[in-house]
């Protein structure tokens, strides 16, 4: 039971109250995600059998973790049995054993966004819609929310409130494209992203059998991040743990964030009507962060409504204040944060990874690249294009997806005519309409390309391609995924044409496609670590399984001594000893879309909390006079949610740099400025550190800011933010 020491008093109730629904609401950095990783460890050392616990997490990575620091918790490898991993690949792993009652084969094939918004364009363009009105990306979108929310085509035509919604937007044949969209999905044997949760709760709901076997599997239930579970994954998880009720969420409303995505914290209110006996726990002390940092967030977050009242503390000493830091432009923002991290490196002895460069928006990174490269530190940028979507990537996998399930349209036009072998636009768009027509599969088309008239050389080329898929096919029996895929390579030409292509990109190409096969190989050579039945193989349908519900964040190095940049959104769970919240400006944090009414805003602020408690050590806040947004340079008022925090907490630099335009304003003529007497901190520097370089009006945003000695901003010491005396 050493795995008990060192939990406080709350936390050890959560650990070892097992049986019953139980819900611990508590603040970031206090714990929560640790007493789910110990109760689960609790349970196993109590002789719960490992098959029988699932837990849901936000991230891949996150039940990486979890998995790991129970091995190391009990000191055996039992906790590769868990069901522990996302709403998206538990199911996918459940469902990949039942899709066939549902009428899917069982080696269904999953589309990512991407592919999923290529099938809604085809839709839209065989209903014969303008695909500039009806764009695919919103359909996309309507479609996604639509099941998230678990309506169904017809329930989404006969919703009154969706159809007038659409009507307003004037769009009223999505109701149209969404039917046609899944019966497309349903013919080409895949799911899309949302299907994995729309079609788990079919299939509890409309097959008691699966149900029972499921409910009586799962004796167990926990769920992280609980606040931001949407209502399809509520309604799954509330069936799953209708049996034991032994359920225990953990979640923070004050970090919800997804409202957007439909998860709302109606959950956490919720959960206490849903359930008979509900325990509640709160956690209150905070290990994570500084007393400064906790302050200031404990005052942001008191800004919102209707919050779940909560007293965060913590021990951990005051700490520095925090960093307000005010640029000239976007650019000058990002060489400030590069400096300030090349300048604690030095003075602190942090290593890159204790550093984390939070933004809104995925666009904001570029600065921070540029001026990172330019000092050679060394980082990562989740939420970038991910491996596995990179065209030639895409590419291969459409092959082995194709030996899977021929019936994979998407995969099946990708390589149809790649490498290049006498198959064209026209026969291709042929092939789709006699598929339609016949209501067949675009591989049934080819496999009796004879009857559809196809020219002598073309149809030669469909022959040999038919040829060619189906004995890789009849290798699956026996052979590897890896072994397949080098296969695959071998007779198509694919991997030569790479090859043979000396230019950077081609190398580059070449070079990705040597990775994928590596990384395939690495994936047969790890143990398995999946009970026998489902996916607990090596095989290719496996293979393809896991890596369609991989995120870019999971592919990369958790140990990397890099810098990490991402948004708030991305990091959520995650902690850093040092933290940099850029672009604090009015429209981009809140986002513009986002301050039409207080629900937005009080999600956005939400977001803002989670940004600040990702940090244990030192944070800094910065935003910039202006910046190129869509290609046009903006000028910003200074974030609301900077007023919001109590001066004492802070020190102000303004980190200067050349400003764009001499008449922009330099020197702090923003109304934030003035109403905190910002002007005399900013001419402060001013004088210190001279004044910026003056630049010409037309400099383009992408050249470097002139060099600058590091800023060292003079601390003095803080307050102490005494815990609450609600703690005891
Ligand atoms: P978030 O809301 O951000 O997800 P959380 O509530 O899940 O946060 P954890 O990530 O579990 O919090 O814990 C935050 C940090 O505090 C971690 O580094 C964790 O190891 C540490 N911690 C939690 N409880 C204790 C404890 N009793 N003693 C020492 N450290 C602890
Ligand atoms: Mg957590």
């Amino acid at each position: 039971m050493e795995y008990l020491n060192g939990l406080n008093e709350p936390q050890r109730q959560a650990v070892l109250h097992t049986e019953g629904p139980l819900m611990i609401v508590a603040g970031a950095g206090s714990g929560k995600t640790k007493v789910l990783t110990t109760r689960i460890a609790h349970l196993m050392a109590n002789g719960v059998d490992s098959f029988r616990i699932l837990a849901l997490t936000f991230t891949n990575k996150a039940a990486k973790e979890m998995r790991e620091r129970i091995e190391h918790i009990l000191g055996n490898s039992e906790a590769r049995n868990l069901y522990i991993g996302t709403f998206h690949s538990v199911f996918a792993r459940i469902l990949h054993g039942e899709a066939h009652r549902l009428g899917y084969p069982n080696s269904f094939t999953i589309y990512d966004t991407d592919d999923a918004k290529s099938v809604v364009k085809t839709v839209i363009n065989e209903l014969n819609l303008d695909d500039k009105h009806y764009k695919p990306n919103t359909v996309y979108n309507r479609i996604s929310a639509a099941k998230n929310a678990l309506v169904g085509p017809a329930d989404y035509k006969n919703d009154y409130y969706i159809q007038q919604e659409d009507m307003r937007s004037n769009r009223p044949l999505i109701a149209q494209i969404y039917d046609a969209y899944n019966k497309r999905c349903f013919k080409n044997g895949a799911m899309d992203f949302d299907d994995l949760l729309f079609n788990m709760y079919r299939l509890l709901k409309e097959f008691p059998e699966a149900l029972i076997k499921y409910q009586s599997k799962f004796r167990y239930i926990l769920i992280d991040e609980y606040q931001d579970t949407n209502p399809a994954q509520y309604e799954i998880i509330k069936l799953l743990a209708a049996q034991h009720e032994n359920i225990c969420v953990v979640g923070d409303d004050a970090q919800s964030i997804y409202s957007f995505r439909g998860a709302t914290i109606q959950n956490i209110l919720q959960f206490q009507k849903d359930y008979d006996d509900v325990s509640v726990i709160m956690l209150e002390q905070n290990y994570r962060s500084t007393q400064n940092i906790l302050k200031v967030a404990n005052e942001v977050i008191g800004n919102n409504k209707g919050q779940i009242p909560k007293a965060l503390w913590t021990e951990n000493t005051a700490g520095e204040k925090i960093k307000l830091v005010r640029t000239m432009t976007d650019n000058d923002e990002g060489k400030f944060v590069s400096d300030a991290i090349q300048e604690q490196k030095l003075r602190n002895h942090f290593l890159n990874k204790d550093f984390c460069i939070l933004y809104r928006t995925n666009a904001q990174s570029r600065a921070f690249e540029e001026s990172l490269r330019r000092m050679g530190i060394p980082y990562i940028i989740y939420g970038g294009i991910s491996f596995y979507q990179r065209k030639e990537i895409k590419d291969y996998i459409a092959y082995l997806r194709v030996v899977v399930n021929p019936q994979d349209e998407e995969a099946l036009k990708r390589i149809i005519n790649y490498p290049v072998r006498g198959i064209g636009k026209t026969s291709i768009d042929r092939a789709v309409l006699y598929a339609n027509e016949q209501n067949i599969s675009m591989w049934q088309v080819l496999e009796r390309a004879k009857e559809f008239g196809y020219k002598a050389g073309t149809l030669e080329a469909i022959e040999n391609l038919v040829l060619m898929i189906r004995s890789t096919q009849s290798m699956m029996a026996k052979h590897n995924a890896y072994e397949i895929a080098f296969h695959i390579g071998k007779q198509t030409n694919f991997v030569k044409e790479l090859f043979n292509d000396k230019s950077a990109e081609g190398v580059a190409r070449y070079e990705n496609i040597q990775e994928l096969l590596n990384s395939i190989k690495e994936w047969i050579e790890t143990p398995l670590n999946e009970e026998d039945g489902e996916v607990g193989d090596k095989s290719l349908g496996a293979y393809l399984q896991q890596i369609t519900l991989l995120t870019d964040a999971d592919q990369k190095d958790p140990n990397a001594d890099v810098v990490r940049l991402m948004t708030v959104h991305a990091a959520k769970g995650l902690e850093f000893q040092c933290v940099f919240v850029a672009g604090l400006e009015e429209t981009l944090f809140p986002s513009g879309l986002s301050i039409n009414s207080r629900e937005e805003l009080e999600e956005e602020r939400r977001l803002f909390y989670v940004a600040i408690t990702r940090a244990k050590q030192r944070l800094w806040l910065t935003y910039a006079n202006t910046r190129y947004r869509f290609g046009n340079l903006v000028q910003n008022e200074p974030s609301r949610f900077l007023e919001e925090i109590p001066e004492p907490f802070v020190d102000r630099t303004f980190a200067g740099g050349g400003p764009r335009n001499q008449t922009s304003g330099f020197g702090g003529s923003s109304a934030f400025d003035r109403m905190h007497g910002g002007f005399g901190a900013a001419a402060q520097a001013e004088k210190t550190y001279g004044p910026p370089p003056a630049r010409k009006k037309e400099t383009p945003s992408y050249l470097p800011a002139k060099p600058q000695a590091p800023k060292v901003v003079e601390h003095t010491p803080s307050e102490n933010f005494v815990p609450s005396d609600t703690a005891n």
